[in-house]
């Protein structure tokens, strides 16, 4: 990654706050397949991307603080899919919404705009490679509290929850795998079923998600929670 992008990720304060050395990010390897992890743009104001040379892409939410300001934030009028890449991609669209509607939003426009799916994740977890040095990892429940724990015989130790959490410099940083279509759909279905989760989100956005769920489910495409 260039020291351009370092510096990009620090106008909006959020490098900063998580102490993330740039050297840890260039040299991160899959924990799918244990090959070297390139930086690659995620489409999200607040995170950061990876993919390995097969295409499994990964990500890291920079913070996830929500404006305080509760004025109501209209959608862009960009038309169709792409008000949803919007809502990702602006920061300041994206500080009204969570980093989980966020990777939803940025997936449905992949999926609609770019053609791109992503198959049920066909590894667990549970037989995968440490992203710090390749190492495989395996399973370690007394280095959790409330997850699943895992460590690589280098030492290095992780969480399972939502991703792969480890220590960064400051802060806990949780590697992501991008969501597979069927989490998009069960996410974007559960946020259609509740009204609560649109408090700050405009009846467009609330239209897209709706429609999005329905063509899924008329495909025939299966639903899953994401791990
Ligand atoms: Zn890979
Ligand atoms: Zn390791």
């Amino acid at each position: 990654m260039s020291g351009k992008e370092i510096s990009g990720i620090g106008e909006h304060g959020l490098g900063r706050s998580y102490g993330i050395p740039p050297e840890l990010l260039d040299r991160l390897f899959c924990p799918t397949c244990a090959l070297p992890l390139s930086r690659e743009p995620v489409g999200d104001a607040f995170a950061i991307g990876w993919s390995c040379v097969v295409g499994h892409r990964f990500h890291l939410a920079l913070g996830d603080s929500i404006s305080q300001d509760m004025t109501e934030v209209a959608s862009p009028p960009t038309g169709g899919w792409k008000v949803l890449r919007t809502w990702s991609e602006d920061p300041r669209l994206r500080s009204h919404i969570n980093k989980q509607l966020a990777h939803v939003f940025r997936r449905i426009a992949e999926i609609r705009l770019d053609g791109r799916r992503i198959a049920r994740h066909s590894y667990s977890m549970l037989d995968s490679f440490c992203p710090l040095c390749g190492g495989r990892l395996v399973c370690s429940p007394k280095d959790t509290d409330w997850g699943y724990g895992f460590r690589c015989a280098n030492g290095h130790r992780f969480e399972l929850r939502g991703g792969l959490n480890f220590r960064g410099v400051e802060a806990i940083v949780c590697l992501q795998a991008d969501y597979a279509d069927e989490e998009v759909i069960f996410l974007a279905g559960r946020y259609v079923k509740d009204p609560q989760d649109y408090y700050r989100l405009d009846p467009l956005v609330k239209r897209l998600l709706e429609s999005f769920v329905e063509e899924e489910e008329t495909r025939g495409g299966q639903t899953r929670r994401p791990q």
